[in-house]
């Protein structure tokens, strides 16, 4: 036994590799790292999967460990030339992400402690902190001390999460979700019906409600529809509201819609997953109005806060409906319970053990302040808006209404031949040249395709360079 556990320890060993090589390790990859961004302006926004370098025998895991180095040479060969470069300042897709570097050295010194940021009870200062920017977060919609939330992975997690406290709260049981009526817009994220389907609610009606010209819900029309559905003797019983739709950054009524929702007694969620940090920038204030008397916000720190990808948050105006919707005690745990303390994530979220996702949101907060984030979205925003004048110029283009958020909606109008196809041709041109990565959308028949302005390096040049390149690519297409 003795010389057995000698000799397992001895290859056990290996996974506390000395201080000399984690010297050398660390600093090949805070050398890539460098490389990475120093190289952004001149690499590719996009890689086309035609350009695979390797094979996919680069990812098998074997019994022998490799060398430190060749890995992080797989990483620059093989993994990051490939899709879309979510870092790149020249990615105007889908809604663009970022990735702040203080973000990357928290995670990495949060990985280091693995603090059990789960529980209160485990890692109390962890949980403080994610508590504190949770009440941040709070603070700027407006929501009272009783609001609580929880940081989740991602939008999607953060809509599920307020879907399932929303159902609870208003007891619904399964007997009830053939009744239970969900309102939203077309427009809504489909995070919404995948929530709708995993909470177990698929029989659950969704009514999508009419749009007006400019994509926003239509408040007469929902009313109405509330009222009918409750002479059927159904369940109106949640309104989601888009604070920024993916699509083209409309912005539902708010206001008006949480009034509607209080007095039949529905559930008003606002997804702000795209639209919510714009909340920082003065001038968007009036877009807000109302929203804290919402239920529940849906925020994504990973968008508009240029946070690296893993990090929504969901924020719910009665804590003790979260609690209810969540708490579990479980008996192996009955040390974690202190009295009086905080809120424990674990309490709050369908996770338990969880990493400690407050640090990269708080490390970049703290070092950079507030006020660049406040200047960088003010930027985002005046950056769609002179796309949007900019393409309205050249002959031929056609642009959408003007930007309430960061997104640009834009079609070419060739001298012949079918539009929409035209468009379809161009933007696949535009994808596989690569310098600038925009996405494409149908509404009500019509292609277009849009410039999402999100990612913090993205600045004026970028813009210009990618309006250069739409036009060089309609030229060749014209003269074909
Ligand atoms: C991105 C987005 C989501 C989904 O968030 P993920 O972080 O991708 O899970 C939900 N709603 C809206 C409006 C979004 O823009």
């Amino acid at each position: 036994m003795i010389e057995k556990l000698k000799n397992l320890e001895e290859q056990a060993s290996m996974l506390e590799p000395e201080n000399k090589i984690r010297k050398s390790w660390a600093e090949q990859a805070f050398d890539y790292a460098d490389k990475y961004i120093n190289n952004l302006e001149s690499a590719k926004a996009f890689y086309a999967n035609t350009e695979r370098e390797s094979s996919a025998s680069d990812f098998e895991i074997s019994e022998k460990g490799e060398s430190f180095s060749s890995l992080v040479k797989t990483t620059d060969k093989t993994i990051d030339p490939s899709g879309i470069n979510a870092a790149s300042g020249f990615h105007f897709g889908y809604i663009p992400g970022g990735g702040l570097y203080p973000s990357a050295l928290g995670d990495f010194m949060a990985d280091v402690s693995n603090r059990y940021a789960g529980v209160y009870f485990a890692a109390p200062r962890a949980v403080e902190l994610e508590n504190s920017l949770i009440r941040w977060m709070c603070n700027l919609m407006g929501y009272p001390e009783t609001a609580a939330g929880n940081l989740t992975s991602g939008g999607s997690i953060a809509n599920l999460t307020a879907l399932v406290t929303a159902r609870e709260a208003h007891g619904l049981k399964a007997h009830d979700f053939h009744k239970s009526v969900i309102y939203a817009s077309r427009q809504a994220h489909h995070s919404l019906q995948k929530a709708i389907r995993i909470s177990g609610m698929r029989e659950a009606q969704l009514r999508y409600i009419p749009l007006d010209e400019t994509l926003r819900m239509d408040t007469v029309i929902l009313e109405s529809t509330i009222e009918a559905d409750l002479q059927k003797g159904l369940i109106p019983f949640y309104i989601n509201a888009s604070l920024g739709t993916t699509n083209t950054g409309a912005i539902d009524p708010i206001e008006k819609m949480t009034q509607i929702a209080a007095k039949h007694c529905l559930w008003l969620h606002v997804d702000a997953a795209y639209g919510g940090f714009f909340k920082l920038v003065p001038q968007m204030q009036s877009h807000f109005a109302g929203i804290e008397n919402a239920d529940s916000i849906t925020l994504d720190p990973h968008k508009t806060l240029f946070l690296p990808y893993g990090s929504g948050a969901v924020l719910i105006r009665d804590r003790m409906q979260m609690y209810r919707a969540h708490r579990y005690a479980a008996d192996y745990m009955q040390d974690t319970e202190v009295a009086d303390a905080e809120m424990s994530p674990a309490d709050l979220s369908p996770e338990l053990t969880k990493p400690f996702r407050g640090m990269r949101m708080w490390l970049p907060l703290k070092v950079f302040g507030i006020a660049p984030f406040r200047a960088a979205l003010e930027e985002k925003l005046l950056l769609a808006q002179y796309a949007h004048d900019k393409l309205k110029s050249i002959p031929g283009m056609e642009v959408g209404s003007r930007p309430q958020l960061s997104v640009t909606l834009f079609r070419y109008r060739p001298e012949s031949g079918n539009a929409n196809a035209f468009n379809k041709t161009l933007t696949e041109k535009i994808q596989a040249d690569g310098r600038v990565f925009l996405s494409s959308t149908t509404i009500d028949g019509i292609f277009w395709i849009r410039i999402a302005v999100v990612v913090f390096r993205s600045h004026r040049h970028h813009i210009d360079s990618c309006i250069e390149v739409v036009k060089e690519i309609i030229d060749q297409l014209e003269e074909e």
